[in-house]
C-alpha cells in the first residue's frame, strides 16, 4: 500500500526520508490520476500560495478534495495544514483555494515572517501514548500557522504556549485582522479529525518518526508492532541526546 506526498514544492523529500526510516515507501504526487494508486496523503510544509497555484495549474483540487471526501487518511504540515482547513485567514489578496475538510480556522503566518521561525518542545500526550517514547516532540515552526479555532469533531494533538514576551500575537492581530477570538497565552497547533491530521510545525524536520508512525496506523499502513520497534530502535536508542542539535534532518 503507497503512501502519497504531494510533491508540488516545498519539504515533500523530507517527508519520503521519514516514511523510508519507518520502512515505508513515499511516493511522489504531481497529477491527479497518480492519487487513483495511494492509500493515504501527505501535503508537505512549504509556502500554500505557491503550492496552491501549482495545484491549480495542474488541476489537482477536484482530485484533493474528492480524495478527503472518500475518507482517505490524509495528513497536512504546515502550510499543508493551511491546505486541509475549511477556513484560512491571513491570506494573499485575492485568498487562495483551498482542500478543506478540517473543521477549524487556521491563521496562516501566526507567528509572523521568517525572522519569528523557532522550534521548542511541544507536549504530546496522544503522540507518547500511541507510540511512546518521551512527553514531549520537537516542534519546528517556520512561519508557521496556528488553529484559532475548531469545530466539535476535531481532536486537539498538541497546544503551544506563546511567551509572554512574544509579539506575535498583537503582531499578527493588527496584520491579519483576526476574525475569531484566540486564547493570548495558547494555540492550537496539531489536530486530528477522523482520517485527517494537521501539525503546524514539521515533524519530517526532525529525526523523530513518532507522528509519521502515528499518522501510518492511523491510515492502517502499519502496524502498531512494527512501528514501534522501528521508533525504538532508529531514534531513542541513538539520536535522542542529539535533539537540541541542528540539523536534524538527515537523509
Ligand atoms: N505560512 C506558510 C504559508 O502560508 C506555511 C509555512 C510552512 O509551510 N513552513 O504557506
Amino acid at each position: 500500500m503507497a503512501v502519497g506526498v504531494l510533491s508540488l514544492q516545498g519539504s515533500f523529500n523530507e517527508h519520503i526520508a521519514a516514511l523510508r526510516k519507518i520502512g515505508v515507501k513515499g511516493v511522489e504526487i504531481r497529477k491527479p490520476e497518480q492519487l487513483q494508486n495511494i492509500t493515504a496523503l501527505i501535503i508537505p510544509g512549504g509556502e500554500s500560495t505557491t503550492m496552491a497555484k501549482l495545484a491549480e495549474y495542474h488541476n489537482l483540487f477536484p482530485a484533493l478534495r474528492d480524495f478527503v471526501k472518500m475518507g482517505k487518511p490524509v495528513w497536512g504540515t504546515c502550510a499543508g495544514l493551511i491546505f486541509l482547513a475549511n477556513k484560512a485567514i491571513g491570506q494573499k489578496s485575492g485568498g487562495q483555494d483551498l482542500v478543506g475538510g478540517l473543521d477549524c480556522t487556521v491563521n496562516r503566518n501566526f507567528f509572523g515572517g521568517q525572522l519569528q521561525s523557532f522550534e521548542t518542545e511541544l507536549l504530546v500526550p496522544e503522540i507518547a501514548a500511541t507510540e511512546g517514547g518521551p512527553s514531549t516532540f520537537r516542534g519546528v515552526f517556520i512561519r508557521a500557522p496556528a488553529v484559532l479555532e475548531v469545530g466539535p469533531e476535531v481532536q486537539v494533538l498538541a497546544y503551544y504556549s506563546v511567551p509572554s514576551n512574544n509579539s506575535a500575537e498583537s503582531k499578527s492581530n493588527s496584520e491579519n485582522q483576526l476574525e475569531t477570538p484566540v486564547s493570548k497565552e495558547r494555540v492550537i497547533v496539531a489536530i486530528k479529525q477522523g482520517n485527517l491530521l494537521g501539525t503546524a510545525f514539521h515533524p519530517e524536520l526532525t529525526a523523530d518518526t513518532r507522528w509519521h508512525s502515528y499518522f501510518l496506523k492511523m491510515a492502517g499502513v502499519v502496524t502498531e508492532q512494527s512501528s514501534n520497534s522501528i521508533i525504538k530502535e532508529e531514534y531513542f536508542s541513538d539520536n535522542r541526546q542529539q535533539k537540541n542539535d541542528l540539523p536534524i534532518f538527515q537523509w
